[in-house]
């Protein structure tokens, strides 16, 4: 059964060129889930996320949200917040107008706006950082406004590209545990890309595996772990063998 908000690639291609890099991908993501694209370094995972956002055109096959096919939906109707590994964030912007441009670009109320900022201030600790450029803060802490800017917006669906691979381990650990907590407020759906085994354990539903453009295995941490579909999964995870 389909939830109205699930994404659901139907046998989707994805070409740069004459280079296949995506090769018939069925993928059903449901609505409210945590699901992780994993695998090695230039498997497809940032070219998965990109369709889902709209920034990547699909070659043949169809993208389904909210029930209907996206293939020719742009990137700002399609109900998407993205956190790129490398922040992006405005850097003549202080952390506050980061945070607050795009709700403020789509004329929320200005208690709203506050309302809203307070609250992701608080998950992320940033309250004291708030007057900030991004180049007075730490790595951590940009990556942190970043992924408050994504949060703030509340879209029923967040992309997250690599989102803590400039983080230290200690960072990435209470990062990982912030997602989660944010995810248990508001039930988006999110797509977390990671190349980090752990990391996929630890912050996934579900575990979508990929090697050259290919899904491997679709399930949940633990039966990814311990009933890995193929070789290339066991060996990918580090299963017991
Ligand atoms: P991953 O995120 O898993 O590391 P990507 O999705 O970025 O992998 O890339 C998958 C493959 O597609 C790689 O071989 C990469 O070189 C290629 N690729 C990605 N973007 C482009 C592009 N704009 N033009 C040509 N090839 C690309
Ligand atoms: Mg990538």
């Amino acid at each position: 059964m389909a939830n109205k908000k699930d994404i659901i690639f139907k046998n989707v291609e994805k070409t740069f060129g004459k280079t296949k890099v995506i090769e018939h991908l069925d993928l059903h993501i449901r609505e409210g889930e945590r699901l992780i694209l994993l695998g090695p370094s230039g498997c497809g995972k940032s070219t998965t996320l990109r369709m889902i956002a709209g920034l990547e055109t699909i070659s043949s096959g169809e993208l389904v949200m909210e029930g209907k096919c996206v293939n020719d939906v742009p990137a700002g109707k399609r109900g998407v917040s993205m956190v790129f590994q490398n922040y992006a964030l405005y850097p003549h912007m202080t952390v506050r107008d980061n945070i607050c441009y795009a709700l403020k670009a789509h004329k929320e109320e200005k208690e709203e706006i506050e309302k809203r900022l307070q609250m992701v201030l608080k998950i992320f600790g940033l309250e004291t950082y708030v007057n900030r450029k991004p180049k007075e803060l730490s790595g951590g802490q940009r990556q942190r406004v970043a992924l408050a800017r994504a949060l703030v917006k509340r879209s029923p669906y967040l992309l997250l590209d690599e989102p803590l691979s400039n983080l230290d381990a200690q960072l990435r650990l209470q990062a990982r545990k912030e997602l989660v907590k944010v995810h248990q407020y508001y039930h988006q759906t999110f797509i977390y890309v990671t190349h980090d085994q752990v990391e996929a354990m630890t912050l996934g539903n579900r575990i979508a595996l990929m090697r050259e453009g290919k899904l491997m295995m679709l399930d949940t941490p633990y039966n990814v772990y311990h009933r890995p579909a193929n070789v290339f999964t066991a060996k990918f995870i580090g299963s017991p063998a």
